[in-house]
């Protein structure tokens, strides 16, 4: 063993803050009104938000599943509507289709960057198909371009599931330059955080002043006669979770660049081991934000990959077991499901299957540690994979 290997990891803790977060907590406080109807963090949050990632509007929510879900509805999504998800995905992307009556339809992903393939995208829309929700796999952008293609040819519009994509960028344009609506999250392993929260950036004022309607029990923002004007119900985010989110904001490009200058060298030293296949980059996503740092391991079983994540945690590396195809969690069978069987499915989904089995990620404070950090984070999945 290495004098490297004997040492504890020590990685970075995760979330990171420090006085900006504590000043914004109580200037919150100090406000003496603590929703957002009674203060002002949630909207300059929103406008900072909005600005950083070039939408013309942002709406922060309670948290990312209520940000898809709030962003299918004024897209039009509704029961007996049709909504593509990538299969290799956390459940809130079909959960959030399926919890509007929506059927939420499972394609498969690129076994490179693990992004939503589009060919089997445009082979699943049908004229039921209300959205297509592209997931930006841990902060790889999808192929933008060949989606706003197909939406424009079929009219059916565009979902980011940006969840994994605060600040990433596609041939140089961010989420919000899209043309398309956006949802985050900023649950508390996320690139930014309050713990919960979400927020969903969208590219024209309409679509904005709706989802602030049924955000907030349909009621518009000035009334006091309670004039519920469409149906909703209440995502609002409080003063206090904004407050952190300001902060937390301000420090995601430096955190970015340090996860872009890590990540070339950790992947650069997984491509050169054994048994290992890291996740690959679209370069047309020429800013990737790293909400995880995932590799397969080809030709593993379930079994074999879950002890290679025992191994790796036994070891101080933060690893986790990738997603389970969204179709093979018993969640997504209980409403609104395809009628189509598992094995169905599967069979249209090998890229899927493969992932639901194969793959490994490794919590984004890994990429916050030094460079000797990358070569030791290596040196012993190299080690684990070999004797696991
Ligand atoms: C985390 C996540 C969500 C949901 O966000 P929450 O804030 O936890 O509700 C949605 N989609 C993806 C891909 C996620 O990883």
């Amino acid at each position: 063993m290495s004098d490297a290997l004997s040492r504890p990891l020590d990685l970075p803790a995760w979330p990171q803050f420090d006085d900006a977060e504590r000043a914004g907590l109580l200037r919150a406080l100090d406000q003496g009104q603590w929703w957002r109807m009674g203060g002002s963090e949630v909207d300059s949050f929103e406008s900072e938000f909005a600005d950083h990632h070039g939408a013309p509007h942002a709406l922060a929510v309670t948290n990312g599943t209520h940000a898809l879900e709030l962003a299918l509805q004024v897209l039009g999504v509704e029961p007996g509507s049709e909504v593509i998800v990538p299969a290799f995905t956390f459940i809130s992307s079909s959960q959030a289709a399926q919890r509007l009556g929506a059927v939420a339809v499972p394609v498969d992903v690129d076994l490179d960057t693990y992004c939503i393939d589009v060919e089997a995208t445009s082979a699943a829309v049908t004229s039921k198909t209300a959205a297509i929700m592209p997931v930006h796999m841990a902060g790889q952008m999808s192929d933008m371009d060949a989606l706003a293609k197909l939406s424009a040819d079929s009219g059916v519009p565009l979902l980011q599931d940006a969840a994994h994509a605060h600040g990433a960028r596609w041939r140089g344009k961010r989420v919000g330059e899209l043309g398309s609506v956006a949802a985050f999250s900023f649950q508390n392993g996320k690139l930014m955080t309050a713990g919960e929260g979400g927020a969903v950036t969208f590219p024209d004022a309409e679509l904005h002043e709706m989802a602030f309607l049924r955000h907030s029990c349909g009621r518009p923002r000035t009334d006091r006669l309670y004039k519920h004007r469409v149906a909703g119900s209440n995502f609002r985010i409080n003063e206090f979770s904004a407050s952190v989110l300001r902060a937390q904001l301000a420090r995601l490009d430096d955190q970015i660049e340090t996860r872009e200058a890590r990540s070339k060298v950790l992947s650069g030293l997984l491509a050169d081991v054994p048994g290992v296949e890291p996740q690959g980059r679209d370069e047309r996503c020429d800013r990737m934000s790293h909400y995880m740092a995932m590799f397969r391991i080809p030709g593993a079983t379930e079994e074999r990959r879950n002890a290679v994540v025992d191994a790796l945690v036994a070891r101080g590396v933060p690893a986790f077991t990738g997603f389970r195809a969204v179709y093979r969690c018993d969640a997504f069978w209980e409403t609104s499901a395809p009628a189509e069987s598992v094995e169905a499915i599967a069979q249209r989904c090998p890229n899927s299957e493969t992932l639901h089995a194969e793959c490994v990620w490794l919590h984004h404070r890994t990429l916050l540690g030094t460079e000797d950090q990358m070569h030791t984070v290596a040196e012993i999945i190299s080690d684990v994979v070999a004797s696991s």
